[in-house]
């Protein structure tokens, strides 16, 4: 029997789901499928408490299509093995998933997509992640926007909610007339010790859409740190499409424009990332591509462990390194005292939130690390230093978050800073000044 196959990969989810909708359209029956591709999880520390979460997820799956008179298949192997394999165990009509903008996935589907084609089965990507992706908003030049103001406003002015927010009819569809099954004897699902990882829970919030409450308030909490509930906590579900976006940014342009704003980002850097793929290991601006940052591992260790004598800046490291989440605030302040007050190449501590952070997004974290450090696309003064001192006072006025993550700040035991604020800002812009080509 000829089946679809149903790709999953950023999209943890079977309700609305661009491409799955589309799938379950076809004449054949659908087999949703996942993947643990060993390219990616083979640099992973056994560790990773992503890995609980994903695993999580794609079970969750598996339970859901069974529950709905069908099942899910899932494989550990190299994405071009894996797919040889379907070709050989499965009669393959067509293969069908939802676009992925890393540079790593845009070549991984054109060679998924080459080998489909010689076998002739049809492979299709559809828009699923972002409101609007690649081409669909530019500057009247026809290029891409790097103001981000200009390119929120161009979107919401391109935005059609009853069309754009509309859900894709993937949950009616998803039935068991509808769908396939594994086959007997290769319905077996990978273990988490299979794919060599241990468990490792972390708090990641409850899936689906932010408590209204919470969304209402936005504008005037998220910047609190301190807040438990300031910030919706969308982020981990956002990064591996266990909620939809189209719902998300439905509620938010009801409840909370700041909200609508504040996500619009995640459009533009995803929309950066595919324009310049390069950004993601170099400087956006070619005239800050050879700065002489300065090789200090031991300031770099220290700022890791949240041990730089800095208090904002330690509570964030700390809360990232046991929780696997940092604040946006102290995100800012953290990211900018490494690039500019040790003046430590952004790249460095862009590879360190990669690994610790359960929503790390490449687009997200470049762009806004590139941002912090004046090197990217958006119209980010290079000299613009953001003082942890008044970053503190303004937002963390009471010391209630430095005191849950430092307790021992205020104590002879709190080690003094790393570095004298002003010295430090006073180097990395002379240095930047210097160094811009
Ligand atoms: C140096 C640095 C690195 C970052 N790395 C990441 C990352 O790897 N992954 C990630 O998802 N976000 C990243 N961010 C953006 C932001 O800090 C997080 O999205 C946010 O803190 C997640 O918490 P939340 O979902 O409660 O946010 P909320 O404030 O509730 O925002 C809701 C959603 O809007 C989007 N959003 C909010 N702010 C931004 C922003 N500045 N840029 C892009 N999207 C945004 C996110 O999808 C977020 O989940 C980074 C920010 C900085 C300064």
């Amino acid at each position: 029997m000829k089946i679809t196959i149903f790709w999953h990969r950023r999209d943890l989810r079977f309700d609305d789901n661009a491409g799955l909708a589309a799938a379950l359209q076809r004449d054949e029956p659908v087999l949703p499928f996942f993947l643990y591709d060993k390219t990616i999880l083979d640099k992973l520390p056994p560790d990773d408490a992503r890995l609980t979460f994903l695993f999580d997820q794609v079970e969750r799956l598996a339970h859901e299509a069974r529950e709905a008179g069908g099942g899910l298949l899932a494989r550990h192997d190299t994405v071009l093995n894996a797919f040889k394999q379907l070709l050989h165990d499965y009669d393959l009509a067509a293969v069908y998933t939802n676009e992925d903008y890393e540079p790593y996935a845009t070549e991984r589907d054109a060679a998924v997509a080459r080998l489909l084609g010689q076998h002739g089965v049809d492979f299709q990507t559809f828009k699923d992640q972002v409101i609007f992706a690649k081409d669909e908003v530019l500057t009247k030049n026809g290029k891409p926007h790097k103001v981000f103001g200009a390119y929120s406003n161009a979107w919401q002015a391109r935005l059609q909610p009853e069309q754009d927010f509309k859900a894709h009819p993937s949950t009616r569809l998803f039935k068991k007339e509808n769908l396939a099954s594994p086959h007997p004897g290769d319905a077996g699902r990978p273990t988490l010790k299979d794919l060599g990882f241990g468990r490792h829970e972390q708090y990641t919030g409850p899936a689906g859409l932010p408590p209204a409450e919470v969304v209402r308030h936005y504008d005037q909490t998220r910047d609190t740190p301190a807040l438990e509930h300031g910030t919706t906590r969308l982020s981990v579900h956002l990064r591996f499409g266990t909620v939809s976006i189209r719902a998300v940014l439905k509620q938010a342009n009801e409840l909370n424009k700041k909200l609508l704003n504040e996500i619009i980002w995640r459009d533009f850097f995803m929309m950066l990332l595919w324009h310049f793929p390069h950004t993601a290991t170099e400087a956006y601006d070619p005239k800050m591509r050879h700065l002489p940052y300065r090789h200090a591992p031991a300031e770099y260790q220290a700022w890791c462990e949240g041990r730089t004598g800095v208090p904002l800046v330690d509570a964030g490291m700390r809360q990232l390194n046991q929780t696997g989440y940092i604040h946006n605030r102290a995100r800012i302040v953290a990211a900018g005292f490494l690039v500019k007050h040790l003046f430590i190449d952004w790249t460095l501590g862009e590879h360190y939130f990669s690994e610790k952070l359960l929503d790390y997004d490449m687009s997200n974290n470049v762009g806004n690390w590139q941002w912090m450090a004046g090197t990217g696309a958006v119209a980010a003064p290079w000299f613009r230093v953001y003082s942890p001192v008044s970053q503190q006072k303004q937002y963390d006025p009471d010391f209630a978050y430095i005191k849950k993550w430092v307790p021992e700040y205020g104590t002879a035991s709190y080690s003094a800073p790393l570095v004298d604020l002003k010295e430090g800002r006073v180097r990395a812009i002379e240095a930047i000044r210097k160094g811009r080509r």
